[in-house]
């Protein structure tokens, strides 16, 4: 079965995205664990966690993935700010724990001029310092457009922070179809070039998801600005070819398309219809 759903709002807690990913036909979510601009995050109900593992049970959603928020830079030049991102994502981890065996995604960063080695040298240390064996949760690295100074940008930036990290077993790539277009790999015209280069840079085996997304922009534009399935440069045909790749079609797929619920709903259910089992 299609493992597929879309970005949740958070704000009425973990039973209640369970509820609404159900009434889409979806069989995961993927929420903010808090403001997506940062701040202090709400305090996790046990009741709330309680009803959502009993509601998840029973309606086969296996596995989740909360999204750090997107304004947290673990390569800012600003101490303040790496600090900031360090002990947000940290307590972000805490809190995951009360829902365990599931995955966790950050935009890795922007070196903001300081150059790509030191970026990616804070972002691993960060990771480093807040990464334990004790945890449960997967950290995936968001692969990202090349916009500004995005670190993440192809696969071998990617691949120069895992090197760096400890307790590798804890990390993953979250690979979002918009932002790997943007950043140049022709997942249109060469799906399967695309697919060999991740493997043999990164490895398929630490692909944890995929963000499921069409994009307004070319080929390499660098742009990141997400467009509904079927509507962008990347079209429907070369979307449905990746959730039935033999290599992806058992991942989680997550959409984060311009669209309100119905939208949400809609797509969910010509991408169930396009897929084979
Ligand atoms: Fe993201
Ligand atoms: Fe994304
Ligand atoms: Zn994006």
């Amino acid at each position: 079965m299609l493992k597929i759903g879309c970005h949740l709002s958070s704000s009425k807690g973990y039973e209640s995205m369970g509820k609404t990913a159900v009434s889409i036909n979806a069989n995961t979510f993927q929420f903010f664990t808090r403001n997506p601009r940062g701040g202090k995050a709400k305090d996790i109900k046990p009741t709330d966690v309680e009803k959502y593992l009993k509601f998840a049970k029973e309606h086969s959603i296996t596995s989740i993935l909360a999204h750090a928020p997107y304004t947290l830079n673990a390569a800012s030049a600003d101490e303040g700010l790496r600090e900031f991102a360090k002990n947000t994502m940290a307590d972000d981890l805490l809190r995951m724990e009360y829902t365990p065996g599931n995955c966790y995604n950050f935009h890795p960063g922007s070196h903001v001029g300081q150059g790509i080695e030191i970026g990616i040298e804070y972002i691993a240390d960060m990771l480093n310092s807040i990464l334990t064996p004790e945890q449960n949760t997967t950290v995936l690295l968001e692969t990202m457009s090349g916009k500004g100074s995005e670190i993440g940008r192809d696969f071998e930036e990617l691949r120069e922070i895992m090197d760096r990290i400890i307790l590798k077993e804890k990390i993953g790539i979250c690979l979002d179809t918009c932002h790997i277009w943007d950043g140049g790999y022709n997942i249109v015209n060469d799906l399967d070039g695309v697919i060999y280069k991740f493997d043999s840079v990164i490895g398929l085996s630490n692909l944890k998801a995929i963000h499921l997304n069409d994009s307004l922009n070319p080929l390499g534009s660098h742009k990141d600005r997400h467009a509904k399935i079927g509507e962008g440069m990347i079209g429907f045909d070369a979307l449905v070819r990746i959730i039935n790749h033999p290599a992806l079609k058992n991942l989680p797929f997550y959409l984060e398309t311009p669209n309100e619920l119905d939208g949400y709903a809609k797509e969910i259910e010509i991408l169930r219809n396009s897929y084979g089992e």
